[in-house]
């Protein structure tokens, strides 16, 4: 049921919450909800998930350049299609960020309003972001002032493993100790050294990646996907430790100097319980980045979501991370599962 505007454009109103409350009264696999219906409409480009101390929200900024939090808590209602820039490019520049020092960062909309043409960036955001150049200030030595101070706060560096097991080694700032590693989705983790600043900790983290085997990235989607069939706790856990020990083990013998070693362990969401137990969830099994979609969030595990779909039972996981650049329509959507898909729950 589609409520309309003068313009044609649909909105989700008081008939549609009735129309998408109604198949998820009753299904056995999913948590009892209340459904939160969101009242604002409209286009926002997406800067994709992030979290807070109070959980995660997509990050949007409307045409006219205003930014917004949309909260992504249990019972949220995410419903919105993907639109097309003017050449059919999905993927739109987000801008650049300037660091003013550790607190602050400015970002700065793209003049543009380009297609991104490498990551989330077009060529010239690209080229006047300060936070590119973080990746390899280490060797470089190459930083802005604002991006100095920034460097200069003590840095963490963690070991984190995902759902199927598969294991990483990276760096948080001071301030981010802790929701950095929620971003990621880190099922388990432990954090390895404190560093005296970020330039310390990425010498760090490429050693551990040299000597102990370690990427420093692992796919969103290939996280979403592990979390449909996660290994048991207790061996994701182990899996951690040992990855963790045997790092600690290789710094304690270094003589790089700035930093101790640490045995901290990092304590994941209560929310993530949810998506580790949802019996039966299996991959959402559309792109969330193209095309249009409904889907009621249960619970995150970084950027991936544990969700509803009208018409179905089965819990799906979504890798939201996909929203991230692309303009998006918020209004009344459905997911038209696939018919193949269908006919399978
Ligand atoms: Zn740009």
């Amino acid at each position: 049921m589609r409520a309309s505007t003068p313009n044609g454009e649909g909105i989700i109103g008081r008939e549609s919450a009735e129309a998408f409350s109604r198949p998820f009264s009753a299904p056995s696999l999913l948590l009892p909800l209340e459904i939160h219906v969101r009242t604002d409409t409209g286009r926002y480009l997406s800067a994709g998930v992030s979290w807070d101390d109070a959980g995660p929200c997509l990050a949007l900024r409307s045409p006219a350049g205003e930014t917004r939090q949309m909260r992504l808590d249990a019972g949220t209602v995410l419903s919105y299609r993907v639109l097309p820039g003017e050449d059919g490019a999905l993927r739109h520049c987000l801008g650049s960020v300037k660091v003013q020092d550790r607190y602050t960062r400015t970002a700065e909309p793209c003049p543009g309003h380009c297609a991104a043409e490498r990551g989330y960036q077009c060529g010239s955001c690209f080229a006047r972001d300060d936070w590119r150049l973080v990746h390899n200030v280490h060797r470089s030595g190459i930083a802005p002032p604002g991006l100095k101070l920034y460097l200069e706060q003590p840095h963490w560096l963690y070991v984190a493993t995902f759902a199927d097991g598969s294991t990483k080694v990276g760096t948080a700032a001071d301030g981010r100790k802790h929701l950095r590693l929620v971003e990621q989705g880190a099922v388990a983790a432990r954090y390895v050294a404190r560093a005296d600043n970020g330039r310390v900790v990425r010498v760090l983290e490429d050693l551990v990646t040299n000597e102990a085997g370690l990427v420093q990235a692992v796919r969103s989607g290939v996280k979403a996907a592990a979390l449909a069939q996660p290994l048991e706790a207790g061996v994701l856990d182990r899996t951690n430790s040992v990855h963790a020990a045997a790092a600690r083990d290789l710094l304690a013998g270094t003589d790089i100097p700035g930093f101790t070693v640490t045995a901290e362990t990092f304590h994941r969401p209560d929310q993530a319980e949810t998506v580790l137990g949802a019996a039966g969830a299996i991959a959402y099994p559309l792109d969330p980045g193209s095309g249009e979609h409904a889907m009621v969030i249960q619970a995150m595990v970084g950027a991936a979501a544990l969700v509803a779909v009208e018409g179905t039972d089965t819990p799906f996981l979504a890798d939201l991370a996909r929203l991230k650049g692309r303009r998006l329509h918020l209004g009344s959507y459905q997911t038209r599962l696939p018919a193949l898909q269908t006919a399978l729950f």
